[in-house]
Order: C-alpha cells, then structure tokens, then sequence
C-alpha cells in the first residue's frame, strides 16, 4: 500500500488512488509537503485552526453598521474641516483598492505555495474577510455618494497611496506567475518574501495611518459609523497579521536553511522601506497637524510597529527607544464584539441572519 502522494501539483492531489496510505500528523508540512492536501485532519498547526475558528466566531457585515449620522455630518458644509474630508477621502482611496491587493496576492499568489490544509482553511476565511472589508469601503463610499472613479483611482492618482500599492505588487508578481515553484531555497525564499511583504509591511505597517486617524474621529464622535466599519477591519487585520506570522515562523522552523543573514538584512530592508512609506502618507495626509494627530507622532508610531514586526518574526528591533503615542489602538484591536466602543453593541450573531443591535 502507497502513501496518497502529491507530485508536485497544486490541488493536493492529482489522481485519486484507491486504498492508499492514510495521511499521518507527520506527513504534514507547511510548504512543498507532498501528502494529500484534501484532509484537514488531523491537525498539525492547530494555531491555524484555531484562528479560523476565532475569525467565524467575529464575523460581521457592513451593511449593519447604521450610517446615517456620517451622512448628515458628510452632507453638511460646515461639519467637517478640510483636513478631516481629506483623512477620510484619502483612507477610503488608499483602502478601497488595498483590500483588493491583498485578496489577489493570497488566492491568486500565496495561497496554492501553502501546503498544508489548516492553513487553507484560515485562508479561506481570511479572502473573504478581504472581500468584507473592500465591501465596508465600497459601503462607505456609496452611503457619503463620493466620487467612486476619484476615489477608486487614488492608487494611480494620488502620489503616497500609489507608492504603497506600487511597494507590493512586485512581491506578488514574482509568485503569480503560473510557472513559479517552491522547492528550491531561492524559490521558497521568494515566498518568504512575498509573505513578509504582505503580512508584515502591508497589512502590519501599511494600514496603520490610516485606521489610526479615522478611529481617532470616532473617538471625536466624528464619522462614527465609518469609524466602527474601520474598527471591526481593524480587528480583522491584526488577526490576518498574526496568522502571517506565525506561518512566517513555521516555515523558518521547517527550512532554517532560508533564513540566512543576508536574508534577514533584506526583511530588515523591506520594514524600513515600509516605515519611510507610510510616514510619507501621514505627511500627506495630515499637512497642518488634526484632532491631536499630527505626523511627527506617527513617525513614533510606525517605529514603535516596526519594531514590534521586527521581534514578531525574530528580528532585531531597528529603532530602539521609540514609543506608542496611541496606547488606544490597542484596546480597539483586542476588542470583543459585544463590548463595542462607540453608540451601539452586538448582543449575537444569528448565522444567516443580521447582526441584532441594542443601544447602550
Ligand atoms: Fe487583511
């Protein structure tokens, strides 16, 4: 009797062979493994698991979020400075196609490199997060009735959003291409990179102005309804950002040979590129200084993040000393569904129904 073994295919199994050897916990790998990718169990990487099953567990849909109260404040000419429409103009520009990237990089780039099904599994479940969270924008931006071409060119308008978006689609190129395959260590460093340029810089540094100005207007009581959109994404992502990182982890625990100190240089590389980046955004973003906000705190900010991706996947902290100038966001990350931070709170999640909400 044979091992179901998969030569080199992507869907885990090219021919079905009947009778053939069961597939054992040590079979498994996260990358190139070659047993049978259809199995969930048993499990492996319960870590992977167990985040799929917490994401189920905080779904949401943004059409139950009550928008009227960031309409009337929209519609009204003298309800927000100029510098409060462009933070949300810009968030909605930069995030409107961002979310798209990285659903493209993973069901299009990462996900048929990751061998293994618990992780599928939460990969899954983290596209259509993706597909959520480019619907809240989308949602948002029909509710205000901004300008939707405007808003949805700003990647190829707008300068600071532009180089972001620009930043990451070399790093899924290289592993869209349909004839790229791991198995050789400059291949599976590829992936490596690919994942570190998603994972870490673009969903764990990219997002971070951005969520960080428009949940500070919902602290104002400003565009709350955008705010509380912004925060369940919010939460998502830093979920979305530990997954990445501990498969970062595991594929180094599996293949040490990859991470070399070149290599490392070169994700150390890659963090600063993504700090400069996003304080570029922040400068842009923010050109006076706004709700207590201003640019110079992100630089604090972003270093502060960076150092904590750097530790997050073993790296050494690049900017020691630098501090949290928004210890609230990490309140906001953590938070539990039923225990909302702005004027409603979600008492249950009824599947196939909507979202029951309850004044506090
Ligand atoms: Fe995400």
């Amino acid at each position: 009797m044979t091992a179901a073994v998969n030569y080199g295919g992507v869907t885990g199994l090219e021919s079905l062979e009947m009778g053939a050897a069961r597939v054992q916990v040590d079979d498994k790998k996260i990358i190139n493994c070659r047993a049978d990718l259809n199995q969930l169990v048993p499990f492996k990487y319960k870590w992977a698991w167990q985040k799929y099953l917490d994401a189920c567990a905080n779904h949401w849909m943004p059409n139950e979020i009550n928008m009227a109260a960031d309409v009337a404040l929209w519609k009204d000419p003298h309800g927000l400075t100029a510098d409060e429409r462009l933070i949300i103009e810009r968030s909605l520009g930069f995030f409107s196609t961002a979310d798209s990237l990285v659903a493209n990089n993973l069901v299009l780039a990462v996900y048929r490199h990751i061998t293994n099904p618990e992780c599928r599994q939460y990969l899954l479940r983290q596209a259509f997060e993706e597909a959520l969270h480019t619907h809240a924008y989308q949602y948002v931006i029909e509710s205000l009735g901004m300008n939707e071409a405007e808003v949805f060119n700003m990647y190829r308008e707008i300068p600071s959003v532009a180089r972001k978006a620009a930043w990451s689609l070399k790093y899924t190129q290289s592993l869209g291409d349909p004839n790229f395959h791991t198995g050789t260590p400059e291949n599976d460093q590829r992936l490596l990179r690919d994942l570190i340029a998603f994972y870490v810089i673009f969903e764990g540094i990219f997002f971070y102005v951005g969520f960080t100005q428009v949940l500070s207007m919902g602290r104002r009581n400003k565009m709350t309804g955008t705010a509380e959109q912004f925060q369940y994404i919010l939460r998502d992502e830093s979920m979305h950002l530990n997954f990445g990182i501990d498969v970062i982890n595991q594929i180094k625990i599996e293949n040490p040979h990859l991470w070399t100190e070149e290599f490392k240089k070169e994700a150390i590389a890659m963090i600063r590129e993504g700090v400069e980046l996003e304080y570029v955004y922040a400068v842009d973003t923010m050109p006076r200084g706004i709700l207590g906000l201003n640019a110079e705190m992100f630089k604090d900010y972003l270093q502060f993040i960076a150092n904590r991706r750097c530790a997050q996947i073993g790296l050494t902290q690049e900017y020691p000393g630098a501090t949290n100038p928004f210890p609230w966001m990490s309140e906001i990350m953590d938070l539990k569904k039923e225990k909302n931070f702005f004027e409603t709170r979600v008492i249950e999640y009824q599947t196939g129904g909507a979202l029951s909400w309850e004044d506090d």
